[in-house]
Order: C-alpha cells, then sequence, then structure tokens
C-alpha cells in the first residue's frame, strides 16, 4: 500500500525507477555517501554519477539540468560531509578513467616524446606544464613532478583529495597554494560545454576559487612547474613535508583543518584556548592532536559535527568576538553548504 510507506521509501523508489529507465547514462541510485567522504558520515545520494570521460560526464550532468535537480561535483571527498539524510540530487564524482589521466607539455603547450632522455635535457629554472584530468591524485602529481626534478608541487604531496578539487578549494600547505601553479583549467558550464581559461580569468584567494563560469565543473588544469638542480632536492623538500605531516594530523577520519584561519589567530589556537580540545558531541570529538580538526571516533553523524561546530563557533565569538568561518563544505540534504 503507498500510504503505508515513508516520503525516505517513496524518493528511494522514484530514484531507482528513474536510474532504471534511464540505465545508458549508468547513474547508480541511493548511493552512500559515508563511502565517498574522508569524514565518512553521509546517507544516501538519489543519484550518483561516477563518470568515466567527458562525454559521459556531460551526458550526466544534463540529464540532472534536464531534471530540475541539484548537483554537486565531488573529487576525493576529503573536504566535504554529506547530512545523514542524503542528498537530494545528483553527487558527480570526478575520480576515474579519463579524468586521473596526466601528460606532460612544454610551456608552449607540444607534447613532449615519451623517452626519458627529453627530461635530461631541461636546465635548472625550464618550465614544463603538468597537465592533468580532474580526478587524479594531488600527492600522485606531486610524486610524479618530483620523479623528473620538477619543483612546485612538492610542499603540497600528502595533501589527499583530488585535482579538480584542490583547484576549487585552492588547497594549499606552508608557503604554496595549488593555484600559484595553475595557468590553465578546462571548465564545463552550466550547458555541458568544455571552455579554456588562462591564469588571467581564474582567481584565487584562501581556499577560494573564482572563475568566469557560475557553477564552475572543472573537468583538467595545467600546472606550470619548473626543473630543480636535482631530483634529491625535490624530494628531500616532500619527505621533509611528509614527515611533519605524519606526526602533525590525527589518524581518525577527519576533513582536515575544519575552520579557516582568521586574520588575527590561528582557528586551532582560538578553539583551543576556548577549551574545546578533546571536546565531544555523540561520535564527533576536537582531535586532542590538532584542534582546527574535527574527528569522527567511529559512529559520529553529520549532526554530531554540526552540534560540535556551532558550539565552538559560538563560543569562539562570545570570547573572542570572532566569527570563524567553516573550510570544510557541510552539505545538508536540499544541497545547502554550511547553512
Ligand atoms: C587529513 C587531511 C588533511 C588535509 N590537509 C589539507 C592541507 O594541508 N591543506 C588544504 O588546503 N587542505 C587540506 N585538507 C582538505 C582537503 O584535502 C583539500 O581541500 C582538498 O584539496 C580537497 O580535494 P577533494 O578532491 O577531496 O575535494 P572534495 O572534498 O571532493 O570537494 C571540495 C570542494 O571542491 C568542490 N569540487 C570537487 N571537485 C571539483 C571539480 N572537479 N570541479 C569543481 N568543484 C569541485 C566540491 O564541490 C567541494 O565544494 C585535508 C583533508 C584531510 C582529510
Amino acid at each position: 500500500m503507498l500510504a503505508d510507506r515513508s516520503a525516505t521509501e517513496l524518493e528511494a523508489a522514484y530514484f531507482k525507477d528513474l536510474a532504471l529507465k534511464n540505465v545508458h547514462l549508468g547513474l547508480k541510485a541511493m548511493e552512500r555517501l559515508d563511502r565517498h567522504t574522508s569524514f565518512k558520515v553521509g546517507g544516501p545520494a538519489a543519484l550518483f554519477g561516477w563518470p568515466k570521460d567527458l562525454e559521459e560526464l556531460r551526458r550526466q550532468y544534463l540529464f540532472a539540468r534536464e531534471h530540475s535537480l541539484n548537483v554537486f561535483f565531488l573529487g576525493g571527498g576529503t573536504n566535504v560531509l554529506f547530512s545523514d539524510e542524503g542528498y537530494l540530487g545528483l553527487v558527480l564524482k570526478l575520480e576515474k578513467g579519463a579524468f586521473k589521466e596526466s601528460v606532460f607539455l612544454t610551456k608552449e603547450g607540444d607534447g613532449i616524446p615519451e623517452d626519458a632522455g627529453f627530461f635530461a635535457t631541461l636546465k635548472e629554472g625550464d618550465e614544463l606544464v603538468l597537465r592533468s584530468g580532474a580526478g587524479a591524485g594531488l600527492s600522485e602529481l606531486a610524486r610524479l613532478a618530483a620523479s623528473k626534478s620538477l619543483s612546485g608541487m612538492e610542499d603540497l604531496a600528502g595533501i589527499p583529495g583530488r585535482l579538480g578539487g584542490a583547484v576549487n578549494m585552492n588547497a594549499g600547505a606552508g608557503e604554496r597554494q595549488v593555484g600559484d601553479l595553475v595557468a590553465e583549467a578546462e571548465i564545463m558550464d552550466e550547458e555541458g560545454e568544455v571552455k579554456s581559461f588562462g591564469r588571467n580569468d581564474l582567481a584565487f584567494g584562501y581556499r577560494a576559487f573564482k572563475s568566469p563560469v557560475k557553477e564552475p565543473l572543472i573537468t583538467s588544469a595545467r600546472l606550470r612547474l619548473v626543473k630543480a638542480a636535482s631530483e634529491g632536492e625535490v624530494v628531500e623538500r616532500m619527505t621533509r613535508r611528509l614527515s611533519v605531516r605524519k606526526i602533525s594530523l590525527p589518524v581518525e577520519p577527519s576533513a582536515g583543518s575544519f575552520f579557516k584561519n582568521p586574520p588575527q589567530k590561528r582557528a586551532g589556537e582560538l578553539i583551543e584556548e576556548a577549551g574545546f580540545k578533546g571536546r565531544k558531541e555523540g561520535g564527533a570529538m576536537v582531535s586532542m592532536l590538532h584542534a582546527n580538526i574535527l574527528i569522527n571516533l567511529g559512529k559520529a553523524t553529520f549532526k554530531d559535527v554540526s552540534a560540535l561546530a556551532r558550539n565552538i563557533e559560538e563560543e569562539v565569538e562570545r570570547r573572542f568576538g570572532i566569527k570563524l568561518e567553516r573550510e570544510a563544505r557541510m552539505v545538508d540534504f536540499a544541497g545547502g553548504v554550511n547553512v
């Protein structure tokens, strides 16, 4: 009997039917999102697309637009938490197939011969471009660059997630941010058309990115790298960075730094001074190692994390008059982010 079924059940049935009727699109219905985020919380996505190339991505994206569905772009999910109810729309994950491919190009954008000899002819200070799909792992790209003695990415090694997410977040560590390296980005617009934008069309700020496209879906980017004196130099810097990260970051599931650092003081110091280190809310806790990292003790829910984050925000504002801004993206059922 229809009347006996809950709204959630009816929604699930509707989206399962929609995915089945459009089986050629390769969409999954009711895919659990805790499996796709590093914090490991989140209910099901009504629809989930994991396209292997641009064509499949375009078909899935346009389908959602035709059906007026919310769409969320996902990379590695290392900076995103989805609500316990899930996501009423399409989650598009760019993380496989053609989106993982990388190629080195000359500064002018020409292809480079496959034989390793070419890299040996480069002189210190020569520039090269690494063109990579949005789904390539940032750490893998840093290692690839290092293997060719190319400098630029070594400080970014160890930041989890994918290139598209890193560009969108302008992810960074130490003095280096991804945006410093981006020479060009290819972006799909709301009509499914992919356009190239050069450096001057793109704006990068502190964990922020802007492009001429309103809802930018980054499909690939070109990163500018510089030949270092030796491979050893790049690898040594990368190894140093990785060992610092290893001892300063908690091992439990997290989304990395939860709040942006306000201009006055580091968010972690404010949270610690407000007495929140080790504070728990259900299964979520403020890490003892790093007060700006909220962790999942195993059974955290989105609700637990929201409550903990809100308590921190209120107390920091009450004590210090500083409004913390979230770096992590908390996405609610209807697609609202950090609302
Ligand atoms: C242990 C840990 C350590 C971390 N350390 C750092 C650090 O040192 N520095 C730092 O900056 N961050 C850090 N982070 C946060 C996170 O790893 C970065 O923000 C990362 O760049 C996010 O990439 P992602 O692919 O996981 O993006 P996701 O989490 O999937 O998405 C992040 C945002 O980007 C958008 N997005 C994703 N892909 C695309 C795309 N192709 N086109 C358009 N928009 C897209 C999403 O909609 C979302 O708004 C850390 C996280 C963890 C868990």
